[in-house]
């Protein structure tokens, strides 16, 4: 299927690893050219350079730097002044008890998970109505649906970011410009085997490899999601004609979320 979206420009923000690389791979695949982001240099070089090798039809441009920080979104923007396709997507907050959260630790989470995709938005969607095409989309997390204790700082940034995009989405669709999110639940990715894991598989007395299998085979799928699937969803999102698609919210958990609705 093509998406009719070969020649765009797309920022995908932390998308060295896990599913921001997944996104860009896929929107490269459809012939985007792609601004990719993320902190370490390293790993993004050879995210750049595989989807140079796969794709020599794209142009692939590489921003080191940490997108919650002005600096880190200016570098972004500057790399790639008016996107056609922006994919917010940042590093998940720590996860832990409310009791011991500073107000510091909240204005990092809100600054990464809910701040960082409304300044990305504000900078690059009037750019985006001028020119009747836009597609945003937002990697939020189950937990928007169906709050993970342990990750309170979370479920209340990604939150309020979604209750934001609610809104503004409305807005922006009669120029074509659509703003979406993208809810994972459990994908294999570094991050899946992260802090979360560990406490939970430290807590258990149980290796972080057994708790994980066993939490796979719950899944009614019983399996964890690809990150190859995350990003064709995304590039779907994308695509020309999903401009009917907008201010929603969108579970790829294998069904994990019981709900009828
Ligand atoms: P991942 O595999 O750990 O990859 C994270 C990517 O983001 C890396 O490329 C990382 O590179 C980059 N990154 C992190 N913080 C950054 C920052 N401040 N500035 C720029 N780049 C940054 O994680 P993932 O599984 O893809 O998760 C992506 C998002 O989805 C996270 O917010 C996560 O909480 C959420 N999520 C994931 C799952 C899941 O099962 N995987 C489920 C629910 C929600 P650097 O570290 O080099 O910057």
């Amino acid at each position: 299927m093509d998406l009719g979206i070969k020649g765009r420009r797309a920022i995908v923000c932390a998308s060295s690893k896990g599913l921001g690389r997944a996104c860009a791979m896929a929107l490269a695949a459809e012939g985007v050219d792609v601004t990719l982001t993320a902190r370490g240099a390293e790993a993004l070089a050879k995210t750049a350079a595989e989807i140079r090798k796969l794709y020599p039809g794209v142009t692939v441009t590489e921003v080191s730097g940490d997108i919650t920080t002005p600096a880190g979104r200016e570098a972004a923007l500057k790399a790639c002044p008016d996107p056609d396709i922006l994919v917010n997507n940042a590093g998940g907050p720590p996860p832990g008890d409310f009791r011991n959260w500073t107000r510091d630790d909240w204005i990092k989470a809100l600054d990464a998970n809910m701040l960082t995709p409304i300044e990305l938005i504000k900078a690059t969607v009037d750019g985006m109505m001028a020119r009747k095409f836009g597609r945003i989309v937002n990697i939020t997390s189950a937990a928007v649906k169906a709050p993970i204790e342990v990750l309170g700082l979370s479920n209340g940034a990604r939150a309020g970011l979604t209750g934001f995009v609610a809104g503004v989405a409305r807005k922006t669709v009669i120029n074509n410009v659509t703003i979406n999110a993208l809810l994972p639940g459990p994908f294999n990715t570094d991050r899946l085997r992260g802090a979360v894991a560990k406490a939970e598989a430290e807590k258990r007395g149980v290796s972080i490899d057994a708790m994980l299998a066993e939490r796979a085979k719950l899944n009614p799928a019983g399996r964890f999601g690809e990150p190859e699937e995350f990003g064709l969803a995304c590039a779907f999102l994308c695509g020309a004609k999903a401009g009917f698609i907008t201010g929603q919210n969108i579970l790829l958990d294998g069904g994990a979320f019981p709900g009828t609705l």
